[in-house]
């Protein structure tokens, strides 16, 4: 059974496109068979992996508003070898038309992602920057939710809000909701603010916090305008190192996991 993980926080620009792209290339190159869901109106994740705007016909918007299928939309990729649901603008327009539907309009995105759960080892969702309609949905179909701290001040004042989000997506729509892990990103080791962060940050989520970080590093800013990810665009670089890190670490927290279940 796959599991789906959504890559959350409200906040923009605190890195959650750029971990979308590489944890699940980073994962895709480990072997694991990965789905990324851009749920995001600006499409940066589909334009991350080197889906052209030209190269698909339907897109996430379709699936969630009609009767398409997720297997109708998605896109295989061959570099990195992973499937794409592309996202479009059409998808502001989503929030929008959902607002009008009375009945279970929180659980779209689950309806429609139940079909092809078992074809991932994981789902990836990279979630908009708001806590609208589409966060919910997300979070609603989401075993569990990576969020990404980026480290500058201010970095734990938005997560109050997104914690209380989880928690009402929880007692409303998904009581199996976890939080997978919080990770810090842009992280510059050589500022007293950046380690300030990170020490907060796990006084506050403890062990749930990644051993890994994410640094900042300019490549991988670059790489998106490549269509590329990290791997493609220079692995051997810091970023590259990290996403790496990350995705065995995500890899062995969900084995010891899975083990736990079958003893428990
Ligand atoms: P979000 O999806 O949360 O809005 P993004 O992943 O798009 O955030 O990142 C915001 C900007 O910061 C982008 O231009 C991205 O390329 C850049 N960025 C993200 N992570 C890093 C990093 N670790 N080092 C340097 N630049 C980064
Ligand atoms: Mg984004």
């Amino acid at each position: 059974m796959g599991k789906i993980i959504a890559i959350a926080n409200q906040k923009g620009g605190v890195g959650k496109t750029t971990t979308s792209i590489n944890l699940s290339a980073g994962l895709a190159y480990l072997g694991k068979k990965i789905l990324l869901v851009d749920f995001d109106p600006q499409g940066n994740a589909t334009q991350g992996v080197g889906a052209t705007r030209q190269s698909f016909v339907k897109s996430i918007y379709d699936v969630i508003m009609t009767e398409v299928e997720v297997k109708d939309a998605v896109k295989t990729m061959k570099i990195p070898p992973l499937d794409i649901l592309p996202a479009t603008i059409d998808l502001a327009g989503a929030d929008l038309e959902m607002v009008e539907y009375k009945y279970g309009r929180e659980k779209l995105l689950k309806n429609k992602l139940v079909a092809v759960k078992n074809d991932y080892d994981y789902i990836i969702i990279d979630c908009p920057p708001s806590l609208g309609l589409l966060n919910t949905n997300a979070l609603t179909a989401a075993d569990s939710v990576i969020i990404p701290v980026q480290c500058e001040y201010y970095a734990l004042e938005g997560l109050t809000q997104l914690l209380s989000t989880i928690r009402l997506v929880q007692r409303l729509f998904n009581n199996k909701l976890m939080i997978e892990g919080v990770l810090l990103t842009m992280f510059d080791a050589r500022t007293k603010l950046s380690v300030e962060v990170q020490q907060e940050v796990r006084r506050y989520f403890k062990e749930r916090v990644y051993k890994t970080y994410i640094p900042r590093n300019v490549k991988l800013s670059e790489a998106p305008s490549r269509g590329a990810t990290i791997f493609e665009y220079d692995v051997k670089s810091e970023g590259a190192k990290a996403y790496a890190s990350l995705a065995k670490e995500v890899i062995s927290y969900n084995a010891k996991e899975a083990k736990a279940n079958e003893k428990g």
